[in-house]
């Protein structure tokens, strides 16, 4: 019998995850598992890109013109998506020509995406208004979305994280990866209120991936305070130190170590984003920094097509590679 699973797989599963440090220290540990909400969009942006289409469509748009690097899993989702949508797709790359034989921009190319390379000093201009304003000039028929997907309709997207989680499963912390802070800015929006497990209340954790990202903090307060109806009750935090060196960076050591996690968890965590979350949760417990009977939730927020760019260049050490090349998300072949 062939069995097909239906995608997106909403509410996306919670799982406990076992290791032996976290009986260790007493905490309780479950994932949601966004990974799984669908094979090629995974994640967050697939929870940040659906208003956005919906909303390219509702506005008769032939297209979505968007923004990111030549790795990015933003334009990798986004392309797929409105091949799907029968939307057609822009990418304003940062860099030059000859990414677009990468393992990212090759699918993103044969999902229809059309490419824009531009330099470092052009691409800083992407939230300028005047420079919007002249690509809306040009390409009229296309909706702009930002770099990463994070605009408001992206943010709703997200809250529905915290719907889900109110019928899934009670904890006290919540901890996800923190790039541009779309993500977190939605989860805090949210209005659904959950309670915490043993905590009077709930924290929520960021685990900035880049370095000097103090000033996320304001970003992030900004987005949450221009939703209209959000609620803003979650004492939350950014932790700004669990970077390994900056963003796409680690060292030989945090590899390892998190060569070490995906093997005892069985869980594809990839250096990027979600392997930098895991490696702040056991630093943490290490540190002592969760109570005893403390209860967490990770956010696995996806982005495995990540490792195809990594391995293809080869610059993943071998053990990690070995641990997590079998989970580079299947796509159709490229002709
Ligand atoms: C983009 C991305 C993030 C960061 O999300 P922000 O909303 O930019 O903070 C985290 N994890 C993965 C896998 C991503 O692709």
């Amino acid at each position: 019998m062939h069995l097909e699973t239906s995608y997106p797989v909403l509410p996306s599963p919670v799982q406990p995850l076992e290791h032996p440090l976290f009986k260790q220290h007493g905490v309780r540990v479950f994932i949601k598992r966004d990974d799984l909400i669908h094979p090629i969009i995974s994640g967050n942006k697939w929870r940040k890109l659906k208003g956005n289409l919906a909303h390219a469509k509702a506005l008769k748009k032939k297209g979505v013109l968007t923004f990111g690097g030549a790795y990015s899993n933003h334009i990798h989702a986004l392309a797929y998506a409105c091949q799907q949508q029968g939307l057609a797709s822009i990418g304003i790359i940062r860099g030059e020509e000859h990414y677009q034989n990468n393992y990212t921009l090759r699918w993103a190319k044969h999902w229809g995406m059309k490419f824009n390379f531009v330099d470092r000093t052009t691409y800083r201009k992407r939230h300028e208004q005047g420079f919007l304003d002249e690509l809306s000039n040009a390409y009229p028929d296309y909706l702009i979305v930002p770099e990463g997907g994070s605009n408001s309709l992206a943010l709703s997207g997200m809250a529905e994280v915290m719907t889900e989680l109110s019928e899934q499963q009670q904890f006290d912390t919540l901890m996800l990866p923190v790039g541009s802070g779309g993500s977190i800015a939605g989860l805090l929006s949210s209005t659904t209120r959950l309670e915490a497990n043993t905590q009077s209340i709930q924290r929520m954790l960021g685990v900035a991936v880049l370095k000097n990202a103090e000033y996320l903090v304001n970003e992030i307060e900004q987005l949450v305070n221009r939703q209209i109806d959000s609620s803003y009750e979650t004492s939350w935090q950014l932790l700004t130190h669990h970077h390994c060196g900056g963003y796409a960076k680690y060292s030989a050591e945090d590899a390892n170590r998190l060569a070490d996690i995906v093997e005892l968890t069985g869980v594809p965590f990839e250096p990027v984003y979600s392997g930098k979350m895991m490696l702040a949760l056991f630093d943490l417990l290490e540190q002592g920094y969760f109570t005893e009977g403390h209860t967490i939730m990770l956010l696995h927020t996806g982005g495995l097509q990540g490792i195809g760019g990594q391995l293809e260049r080869n610059i993943m050490p071998e053990r990690l590679a070995k641990a997590l090349q079998s989970h580079l998300p299947s796509a159709p072949q490229v002709q």
